[in-house]
C-alpha cells in the first residue's frame, strides 16, 4: 500500500483565479512578496536598495512600492532552521552597508566533528568535504528573520504579518497578485462576530518566497507548466533548543543510529548539534520522507538520540527551551522547476527547491535567489518595460544559472537520490560524486516521489524512550514548546482522506510531530489546531493549506 493510493481530492485550479474585489477596492502595491523568510526579506531589502537610487521608479510604484506578506504572528514566527549559515549571500546583500559581525549571529564555527553512531558508541569520522563549515556562522533563523525584517522596513518595505496568501490571482496569462485569507470563520466556515474577509492585493510583480511546500508555489508550477521532469522530495526536520550547563565548542553532525542502514527501510538522514553562544545548544534530527516504516517518527527519533551517551552528556543539567519542526525540499538540482518565472511572477528560495542536501544548507541560496529576484523585478520595472509580458523576467533564471547557487547544486545533483539505495551503497556513491565534483555518475538518477513508497510495518516504535519530562518529551509538550496557540475552532486547513486503511492512518499518526492525527477504527481523526505547519503531510499523501493568518507556532529561537 502506498500513500499515493489515497490522495485526497485537491485541484490546484481552485486556488487560482482572477481578482474578485471591485477594481477600486483592490489593494495596489508595486512588488508583492509572499513570505518573510530569508528569500522574501532579502528580496525586499535588495529592492529597497535599488529603489533608493531610482526615485522615479519608486514614484511609479505608488504608495506601497514593496509589500511582504507573512502568515506567522510576526516575521520569524514560522522560521526554523539548523542553523549554520554560509555568509556569502549576506555579504553581497549588505556590501558597503553592514559588516557580518553586525548581524545577529552566535559566532563563527570554530571546530567541527562528524560521528557515526551505534546505539552506545560514537565513532569520529573525517568530515566529508561537502559538510565542512569553515568560515560559516551559527544563527537562529527566527532571530535572523526578525532582524532582516527590520532592515526591510528601514529600506521602505511594508510588512504585513498574520496575513496568509491563499489564492494566486491570475488573468490573461499573467499573475496579478494574491488574495489573502479570511479571518474569523468558525469550524464549519461560518462567519463569527470578528469576521474579516480577505482582500485582493495586486502588484506589477509577485515574488513567491513561501519556503518549503509553498501552497501558491505549487499552484503556480502547475498553472504555468513550470515543474521539472523529476518530482520534488522532502525530509522532515525536528529540532529543540536547550539551555545548557556547559558551553559546546563545536558543530557536531551524526550519521547512523537511530536510523537503520538497510535499503528496505529507506531511512536517510542524520542529526545536527550546534552551539548557540555560551549557554545554549540546538539539536535536531532530519529524516527523508521517502521512509517506508509506518512506525517511524522523527519526533521520537530525536528523543531517542538524546539518550545516546554522546548527546546525553552535552545536555546534562540543562533544560529544553524551544521546539519546532519543518520540512526541507531535498530533490536538489534534479528536482528544480524548468523555469522560475512566469509573466508577472518570480519564485525563489526553498519554494524553488534551492537546498544543498549533503551540506544541509539553503539559507544562503534563499538570500541569493531573493536578491537576484529583486534585481530582475527592478530591471523589468524600468520605464518602457512590462514585467507581465512573457519572458520579461527571464533574466532572473539566467542570473541564477550564472550564480554560485547553480554550480553548487549541480555538483551534488545525484547525492540525495543515491541514498534511496541504502546507507552503505549511498555513502559510497556520494563519496565518488564528491571526489569527481559531480561528474560521476555521468547521468541523472531518477527521483521517486515520497508518496509512492510502499509502506511496511515493523516494531520500531517499541524502542522509542518513554517521555520523562526532563530529557525526553511527548508531542503535546513539544507543541506547547513551539508557542502554538492556534484557535481550535477555526476551519480545518489539512486536506486528507479520512477513510484510509489502518496502516496509512498509523503512518500519519507517527509522522506528524505535533500529534494532529489519530488512527481511529476505520480511518483517522484530526486536531488541526496542534499543527505547526511543517509540511510533512503534503509529502506523504495529504495537503497542508495555509490556515488563518497568525495561527501556528510562534518560534523565537529556532
Ligand atoms: C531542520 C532544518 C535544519 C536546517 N539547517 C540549515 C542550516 O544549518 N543551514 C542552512 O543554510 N539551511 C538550513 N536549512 C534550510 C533552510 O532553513 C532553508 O533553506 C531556508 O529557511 C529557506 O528560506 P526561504 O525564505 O525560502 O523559506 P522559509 O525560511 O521557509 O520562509 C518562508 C516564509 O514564508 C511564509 N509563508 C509561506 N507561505 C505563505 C503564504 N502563503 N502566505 C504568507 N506567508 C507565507 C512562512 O511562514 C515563512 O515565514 C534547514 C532546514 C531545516 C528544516
Ligand atoms: S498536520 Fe501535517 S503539516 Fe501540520 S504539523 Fe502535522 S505533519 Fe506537519
Amino acid at each position: 500500500m502506498r500513500p499515493a493510493d489515497y490522495l485526497p481530492p485537491f485541484d490546484p485550479r481552485d486556488h487560482i483565479g482572477a481578482p474578485t474585489d471591485p477594481e477600486d477596492e483592490r489593494i495596489e502595491v508595486g512588488v508583492l512578496i509572499v513570505g518573510a523568510g530569508p528569500a522574501g526579506l532579502a528580496c525586499a531589502i535588495r529592492l529597497g536598495q535599488l529603489l533608493e537610487s531610482a526615485p522615479e521608479v519608486r514614484e511609479r510604484l505608488g504608495e506601497v512600492p514593496v509589500a511582504v506578506l507573512e502568515k506567522g504572528k510576526q516575521p520569524g514566527s514560522h522560521l526554523l532552521s539548523g542553523a549554520v549559515v554560509n555568509p556569502r549571500a549576506l555579504r553581497r546583500l549588505f556590501k558597503g552597508r553592514k559588516r557580518i559581525d553586525e548581524l545577529p549571529f552566535y559566532g563563527p564555527v570554530e571546530h567541527e566533528s562528524v560521528y557515526f553512531l551505534t546505539p552506545r558508541r560514537a565513532l569520529r569520522i573525517p568530515t566529508p568535504p561537502t559538510m565542512k563549515n569553515e568560515g560559516n556562522v551559527v544563527a537562529s533563523l527566527s532571530q535572523l528573520g526578525r532582524w532582516l525584517a527590520e532592515q526591510a522596513e528601514e529600506s521602505g518595505a511594508m510588512i504585513l504579518p498574520e496575513t496568509a496568501a491563499v489564492k494566486l490571482l491570475a488573468a490573461d496569462g499573467r499573475v496579478r497578485g494574491v488574495r489573502t485569507g479570511d479571518k474569523g470563520r468558525g469550524r464549519e466556515g461560518q462567519e463569527l462576530g470578528n469576521f474579516e474577509p480577505g482582500a485582493d492585493l495586486v502588484a506589477r510583480v509577485t515574488v513567491l518566497a513561501e519556503g518549503t511546500q509553498g501552497h501558491l508555489t505549487g499552484v503556480a508550477l502547475n498553472r504555468f507548466g513550470l515543474a521539472g521532469e523529476n518530482p520534488q522530495v522532502w525530509a522532515l526536520g525536528v529540532k529543540e533548543v536547550w539551555k545548557v550547563a556547559r558551553p559546546l565548542n563545536r558543530v557536531i553532525h551524526t550519521m547512523g543510529w537511530p536510523l537503520r542502514a538497510a535499503a528496505k527501510y529507506r531511512e536517510f538522514g542524520g542529526s545536527f548539534i550546534y552551539p548557540m553562544g555560551e549557554d545554549m545548544v540546538t539539536l535536531g534530527m532530519v529524516v527523508g520522507l521517502d521512509y517506508r516504516d509506518v512506525e517511524l517518527s522523527v519526533h521520537d527519533l530525536l528523543q531517542e538520540l538524546k539518550t545516546h551517551p554522546l548527546v546525553r552528556k552535552l545536555l546534562e543539567g540543562g533544560e529544553r527551551v524551544a521546539w519546532g519542526a519543518k520540512t526541507i525540499p531535498e530533490g536538489g538540482f534534479l528536482s528544480l522547476p524548468k523555469r522560475l518565472h512566469a509573466p508577472g511572477l518570480l519564485i525563489c528560495g526553498d519554494g524553488a527547491g534551492l537546498v544543498n542536501v549533503p551540506a544541509l544548507k539553503g539559507i544562503h541560496y534563499a538570500i541569493e535567489s531573493g536578491s537576484l529576484a529583486a534585481e530582475a523585478a527592478f530591471a523589468a520595472l524600468q520605464r518602457g518595460q512590462t514585467p507581465s509580458t512573457p519572458g520579461a523576467l527571464a533574466v532572473y533564471d539566467d542570473a541564477l544559472r550564472q550564480s554560485f547557487v547553480w554550480k553548487d547544486l549541480q555538483e551534488v545533483r545525484n547525492m540525495r537520490q543515491a541514498f534511496g539505495r541504502g546507507f552503505w551503497l549511498g555513502g559510497a556513491l556520494a563519496g565518488a560524486m564528491t571526489a569527481t565534483k559531480g561528474h560521476f555518475p555521468p547521468g541523472n538518477t531518477r527521483t521517486e516521489r515520497d508518496v509512492d513508497q510502499e509502506l511496511i510495518r515493523t516494531d520500531r516504535a517499541q524502542s522509542y524512550p518513554a517521555p520523562d519530562g526532563t530529557l525526553t518529551f511527548d508531542r503535546l509538550s513539544s507543541v506547547f514548546a513551539s508557542g502554538n496557540k492556534t484557535r481550535d475552532d477555526q476551519p480545518n486547513h489539512i486536506v486528507i482522506r479520512r477513510d484510509v486503511p489502518p496502516e496509512l492512518a498509523r503512518m500519519w499518526e507517527r509522522m506528524c510531530p505535533a500529534q494532529v492525527y489519530e488512527a481511529a477504527g476505520d480511518g483517522v481523526t484530526v486536531t488541526p489546531s496542534n499543527c505547526v505547519q511543517c509540511g510533512a503531510i503534503t509529502a506523504k499523501g495529504g495537503r497542508l493549506t495555509p490556515p488563518e493568518g497568525g495561527s501556528g507556532p510562534e518560534y523565537t529561537l529556532t
